[in-house]
């Protein structure tokens, strides 16, 4: 229901004035919702309801014009409920909180009596009946208590759609501190007092009235429920003050990172080259209006350098700037730097902070306590005033690209938000996206290149090893062939640092069973489940589903079971048996979970106290260990054979990336790439580090099959639980192409179809591409789309709309 495409009018009273930006409190339905006022009307259509808005939720607005302006085009643009797009926008959360509730399903309710009649004759509980009749009860129930109650018998209620998830705002519950005390003593022990309300009681008896119930809840295994229980049973009484949190200004300031303010760093004098694309780029500034730049400058030319510049010199303006980095945790080295040069103006604003650190970074923010930004995708919404720049590393990174709705593309809105506010956006790569590339060529960006590396350092050479002819000598399918073996062994040998590179986490691809040919696969997702020794289950790696290691096949019962292929925590194993002097350590995102450690492995490799570092494509992103001499990659084929149009590109890109952290101390780097097709063009040009090459060849590719950034795309999937609605909402979908197709020429509508990914996360999925010549036409389609299914009772959680995709899996 939150998922509403059109604004709502709401009457203010006098007492409250709001402006554009506000957060307000409204009723919505039979519910009370988060609000954000977009504009003021004089004079409603007749036939509307217009209801009466119930308080401001903060005095003043939490959006600047400019970010209202945004919200609004980013709605519009990606077809998103401006509800969700503000949402995105605002990290505060203290007023209201997304709650996720749990409702019957008709079908739930049938099987509810079905379930109940049949148990009268057993005469036995069962969870799924006290589950469905507790949500008879308590429709709504937050799926973190049903959770607690009913464990096992949500997840089957989930899985046979008795139940759905729901999400809502709700109010956030003033936090209250009761304080607690016994009622008179007890006459004697109640003997049917549960266990909770005896430990309650003896809490209180032994420690004397508590003062703040948590505490005792603590000491006690209790909740607020079993309080209130006992109160209305008159054996204890509460009573309580309100301890709301202080009004945001008067807040106490937090400072980001803990890092010190004394001295700033100097910067170092610039090369030649980093002065030539600054003496670009600062009249820009300077000019005060908007202007895109692209930057394609080769790995270790100096990317950070121009950055961090272009940030002082807002500063030295009186202007303020962001900027954008694919992910945030695994460059501790960038944050230093900010904080160095920059001191307490950074504030840092990601996922990885809490709520409160989150909040005091935007309120500092707010208030213009601090004027440099350095985050993550949504930081593109940092409320800031007066920018001067938005700038975008690795802008070619998928990660900007939000895959939930709204699915905005953050370097794509952070050009947007540059040209709203008259600032620069610097998108910098040394593997730009094929669409920026694109727009440089065609002058709707400006481009500035470092074609050097600083202090002469040259790209390290690399050579492709083909692991066909390796197969046609050995005999024998290994991961590792016999030339990468012997050269780390020499690095082993002369105390030089390896990095490898193997875009596969886990231990093994899947499980396969040799007599039926079934591999294991994830109840919630038509992909198979890759195998991790270290928790010893088998893992999804789209929606987290873990599964035990069965001993015999599931499908046919056999006990030929058998792991296929090789992850990182395999190739981490083989090489510690491998080199037993050497010391071996492995950076993926199940390394990254564990921050602490995610951390010291970062730090110990740059110390040079891990030899040879094994890991997926996180190692590939920006990092600077200047004593790694060779990177391996042990395949670079997984990607290649994906059914996406992105394919080679992303192939290209992580191989350029990857080989980019070779040779950036003062010895130089060599690379050793295996691969099964070592003359496809992406894994050829990338050896070659040939930019100018791949984008030819690539642009020739994508306009032979109508693909961006010839065309714009857009990928709707209908979704659903149950394949027969998913069908439903695909049919209705297609009908509707097929009534307007006519009017939108130079469109192509492809599907329907089953997704590449036909199942994810329980829903099945069922998808039509678009391409079209021109973004206006293909726009208006959009929207059409969107109103029908609204007037088709097509619920906006059944149809997934995404705007220039960057998957289309
Ligand atoms: P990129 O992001 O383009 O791959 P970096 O910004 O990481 O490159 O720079 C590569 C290395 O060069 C870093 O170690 C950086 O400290 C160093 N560096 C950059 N600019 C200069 C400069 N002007 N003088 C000396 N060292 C520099
Ligand atoms: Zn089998
Ligand atoms: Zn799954």
């Amino acid at each position: 229901m939150a998922a509403i495409r059109h604004p709502i009018t709401y009457r203010f009273p006098d007492s409250f004035p709001v402006c554009p930006g506000q957060r307000v409190l409204v009723p919505l339905a039979t519910r009370k919702a988060m609000g954000i006022v977009l504009r003021p009307t004089s004079g409603v259509p007749p036939g509307i309801e217009v209801r009466e808005a119930l308080r401001a939720l903060d005095p003043e607005p939490v959006l600047s014009p400019e970010l209202v302006r945004l919200g609004i085009w980013i709605s519009d643009y990606y077809l998103a409920p401006p509800g969700e797009v503000f949402r995105a926008m605002l990290p505060l959360r203290r007023e209201t909180r997304r709650a996720r509730l749990v409702r019957l399903t008709d079908e739930g309710k049938r099987k509810m009596g079905e379930l109940a009649a049949s148990l009268l004759e057993e005469s036995r509980g069962s969870q799924e009946v006290a589950l469905l009749a507790y949500l008879d009860r308590h429709p709504g129930a937050s799926v973190e208590i049903l959770h607690k109650k009913f464990p096992e018998a949500l997840q089957r209620a989930l899985a046979q759609i008795w139940v759905t998830i729901e999400e809502a705002e709700r109010e956030r519950s003033r936090r209250k501190v009761f304080a607690v005390r016994l009622v008179g003593p007890l006459p004697e022990r109640q003997p049917r007092l549960s266990p909770v309300a005896r430990r309650i009681i003896e809490t209180l008896e032994r420690q004397g009235p508590a003062e703040d119930h948590r505490q005792l809840l603590e000491a006690a295994r209790a909740n607020l429920d079993n309080l209130r229980t006992l109160s209305r049973a008159g054996l204890i009484e509460l009573g309580g003050a309100d301890t709301r949190g202080l009004s945001p200004g008067k807040r106490s300031v937090a400072r980001d990172g803990g890092f010190p303010n004394g001295d700033l760093e100097a910067p170092p004098s610039l090369t030649p080259s980093q002065s030539n694309v600054l003496n670009d780029i600062f009249p820009r500034l300077d000019s005060g209006g908007f202007s895109a730049v692209l930057l394609h400058g080769i790995t270790g030319s100096g990317k950070t350098e121009i950055y961090l510049r272009l940030i002082g010199r807002c500063l030295e303006q009186g202007r303020s700037a962001l900027m954008l980095v694919p992910e945030i945790a695994l460059t501790p080295a960038m944050q230093s730097l900010f904080f160095s040069r920059f001191g307490e103006q950074v504030a840092l604003l990601h996922s990885g902070l809490t709520e409160g650190e989150r909040d005091d970074a935007w309120w500092r923010l707010r208030r213009g306590e601090a004027k440099v930004v350095l985050g993550t995708r949504s930081a593109v919404f940092a409320p800031l005033a007066n920018l001067g720049a938005v700038i975008v590393d690795e802008e070619h990174d998928s990660s900007y690209k939000q895959d939930e709705t709204p699915r905005y593309h953050g370097r794509d809105v952070a050009v947007v938000r540059a040209q709203f506010a008259g600032a620069i956006a610097l998108l910098g790569s040394a593997t730009p996206s094929l669409e920026s590339y694109w727009n440089a060529r065609e002058g709707k960006y400006h481009l500035a290149t470092l074609a050097e590396r600083v202090g002469g350092r040259k790209l390290a050479a690399v050579e492709v090893v083909d692991m066909r002819q390796e197969f046609r000598e050995t005999h024998t399918q290994v991961p590792i062939s016999r030339r990468l073996k012997e050269e780390i062994a020499a690095q082993v040998q002369a105390s030089a640092q390896t990095m490898l590179l193997l875009n596969r986490r886990g231990y093994s691809w899947f499980l396969l069973c040799r007599s039926c040919g079934q591999t294991q696969r994830c109840v919630n997702c038509s992909i198979s489940l890759t195998y991790h020794r270290r928790e010893h289950r088998l893992i999804c790696h789209y929606c987290g589903y873990s599964a035990a290691i069965p001993s015999v096949c599931p499908v046919c019962g056999s006990e030929y079971l058998r792991y296929v292929g090789e992850g990182t925590e395999k190739i981490e194993q083989k090489f510690a048996e491998l080199f037993p002097g050497a010391r071996v350590a492995r950076l993926d995102r199940d390394v990254a979970r564990r921050r602490s450690e995610f951390l010291r492995v970062l730090s110990d490799f740059r110390k040079g106290k891990i030899d040879i570092l094994v890991g997926t494509q996180l190692i590939a992103k920006g990092h600077d260990f200047p004593g790694v001499t060779l990177v391996g990659v042990v395949s670079a084929d997984i990607g290649l054979g994906l059914p996406d149009f992105r394919a080679a590109e992303r192939t290209f890109q992580l191989l350029t990336q990857v080989a980019g952290r070779a040779g950036r101390g003062d010895a130089a780097g060599r690379v050793l790439v295996q691969t099964f097709f070592p003359d496809h063009y992406a894994i050829r040009l990338a050896a070659d580090q040939n930019f100018d090459g791949f984008f030819s060849k690539e642009m020739s590719f994508r306009r032979m099959m109508h693909y961006p950034p010839i065309t714009v795309l857009a990928n709707v999937v209908a979704q659903h639980e149950k394949l027969e609605r998913a069908a439903q909402v695909a049919k209705e979908m297609g009908e509707f192409f097929t009534k307007v197709e006519g009017q939108f020429p130079g469109i192509k509508i492809l599907g329907p179809g089953p997704a590449p990914l036909a199942r994810v996360e329980r829903r099945f999925r069922i998808q039509f591409l678009l391409k079209s010549v021109s973004r206006t036409r293909l726009h208006a389609l959009l929207k059409q789309l969107a109103d029908h299914c609204d007037q088709s009772g097509i619920q906006p959680r059944e149809v997934m709309i995404d705007v220039d995709p960057v998957s289309i899996m």
